[in-house]
């Protein structure tokens, strides 16, 4: 079986390299720029909790696509899709970066983003927003709407 590889992008450049499975956690650089490469977010598999305040950091300038859940605790809706959130960040650890916002505790990004309702999904790569979607989805239709994303 072929080797399986992630594929990041550089924070300086914007390069993709691939990293391969065996290499996870070692000292990488950029085969373009010769920038470091932190392989280490590609072994986090649970969302990760985004703020105003780490947004650029964490979302814009992240190394592997995004997919941010504009969520609030009061919103049923939301706390439905949780469970399959946490599963498909595990599903894709390394690929795609699953993050969460409470829209409530962060006005300046919901307002950025033009967030009305929620849940809101937003989908960001190379620090651009890629896609919204809005409203309750089921698994599939996130796995559907990301799968562009996810090849590598
Ligand atoms: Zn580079």
């Amino acid at each position: 079986m072929p080797q399986q590889a992630y594929v990041m992008r550089c924070g300086s450049c914007g390069a993709r390299n691939r990293i391969p499975e065996n290499r996870v956690g070692d000292a990488a650089r950029c085969g373009r720029c010769g920038s470091a490469i932190n392989t280490r977010p590609l072994t986090i598999g649970h969302p990760i909790v985004v703020a105003d305040a780490d947004f650029q950091d964490k979302v814009l300038q992240s190394p592997l696509p995004v997919l941010l859940d504009c969520w609030a605790p009061w919103c049923g809706p939301c706390r439905m899709m949780e469970p399959f959130m946490d599963e498909l960040a595990a599903e894709w650890r390394g690929r795609i970066r699953v993050c969460k916002m409470n829209v409530d505790e962060n006005p300046r990004t919901s307002s950025r983003f033009h967030i009305q309702s929620i849940p809101t999904l937003l989908v960001f790569d190379n620090g651009q927003l890629r896609n919204t979607l809005a409203g309750a989805l089921p698994k599939h239709s996130i796995v559907q709407a990301m799968s562009p994303f996810l090849k590598s």
